[in-house]
């Protein structure tokens, strides 16, 4: 299982150099498709079999599959294409080597885990030895915003298994929470600033609600703590109302993140903001709010003793000499959406620092390691 490191970090370099901001950052500026095109140029070229597809106009994703001989479980190896936007990252497409570290938009989050699944991908093509089940590679456009790539990529293609390569520190991450984002808003009545008697005030009215929110935010710190990723949480991440000092506020918007736990709903969270209107209307009639779910992602959990778990935990104490510590992680992934889908998947990734932050680097022999860990984790799962 000897990784072609050369060819490890050339692709890495000249993915990092390639601008795949998601379109959602710079107003339509950014392009997944030559990040497409360079993937699958490069499976192609390794003897796989690539099928693309593209759900709306530019919004391509590449599944890169190297068959097996049949009658084993087929395994895919996921990355995202996409990044966030540059910000005011110095140098964010030269994918400059320093240190044992690669700095660029995207080296971390995520094309380091993606340039070590194609990686893998090559090692296993060029061994000669053909496995049971398909191995395919996976890059999907649209992860930083809608998922579109990887909902799509699921409508077509269903592995057994999935290894998701976002970064772990190459540790084993085994759970993830979901969100769900909630439109909150309290209906006054306009009227001019002298008039009391006309007018209802929409913003004092959100005033009681994010009171009780409050409350009920203090209330989910106190509720039983997932072993990974602690209690779930809520914040009031958008607030908005009236429009000028002299007018009664007709109108107050709110958008509230909620942050989920494996097996919380949609529906659950809506109904807990619901009770609070409901106790406010209530007590005073005058008191009217209306809530509507505007994007809601699940957590993600899978059992430690999962076999695509343990061939991962054994692969990376093969070739890291230690057990891999299993952790969960607060941010969301693809992962749920794959897990969701009916496909047993785990999440390992490289080492670095700077997701979606101005100075971003990946470590390349965590990279390397990646790539190692997941070739022979193909071998376990795909015999
Ligand atoms: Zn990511």
């Amino acid at each position: 299982m000897r990784i072609d490191a050369e060819h490890l970090t050339s692709t890495l370099s000249r993915m990092v150099g390639i601008d795949s901001v998601n379109p959602f950052f710079r107003d339509g500026a950014g392009d997944e498709r030559a990040i497409a095109g360079f993937v699958a140029e490069t499976l192609s070229g390794l003897g796989l079999r690539v099928q693309t597809f593209e759900p709306q106009p530019g919004r391509i994703s590449v599944v890169g599959t190297l068959p097996g001989r049949g009658g084993g479980r087929s395994l895919m190896l996921y990355g995202h294409m996409d990044t966030v936007g540059p910000g005011d990252m110095a140098e964010p497409f030269a994918a400059e080597v320093r240190d044992g570290r690669m700095y660029g938009r995207g080296t971390y989050d995520m094309k380091g885990g993606l340039a070590a699944c194609i990686s893998a991908a090559k090692v296993l093509a060029e061994s000669g030895t053909r496995l049971a089940g398909d191995v395919m590679v996976c890059g999907v456009a649209d992860e930083e915003v809608a998922s579109l790539g990887m909902l799509d990529v699921l409508a077509h293609v269903k592995p057994d298994a999935a290894v998701v390569t976002e970064a772990t520190e190459l540790d084993v991450c085994l759970a993830h929470k979901g969100f769900c984002w909630i439109e909150v808003e309290t209906i006054g009545r306009a009227a001019h600033g002298s008039r009391f008697d006309e007018g209802i005030d929409a913003n004092l009215m959100m005033g009681r609600f994010l009171a009780e929110l409050d409350c009920l935010e203090k209330d989910l710190r106190r509720r039983p703590a997932h072993p990974l990723i602690g209690p779930p949480s809520l914040h009031a991440g958008v607030l908005r109302g009236g429009t000028a000092p002299s007018i009664y506020a007709a109108l107050c918007h709110l958008e509230v993140e909620r942050r989920t736990l494996p097996g919380e709903t949609e529906a659950g969270v809506v109904a807990e903001l619901q009770a609070i209107a409901d106790r406010l209307a209530a007590a005073d009639p005058s008191f009217q709010a209306r809530l509507r779910p505007l994007l809601t992602r699940d957590a993600f959990e899978v059992a430690e003793d999962a076999p695509v778990v343990q061939a991962v935990a054994e692969a990376a104490t093969t070739v890291r000499g230690r057990r891999p510590a299993f952790l969960g992680h607060s941010f969301w992934m693809d992962a749920a959406i794959i897990a969701n889908a009916g496909v047993e998947t785990v999440v390992i990734g490289p080492a670095g620092a700077g997701a979606h932050a101005d100075v971003e680097w990946v470590d390349l022999e965590s990279v390397r390691q990646l790539a190692e860990i997941l070739a022979r984790t193909a071998v376990r799962v795909c015999g």
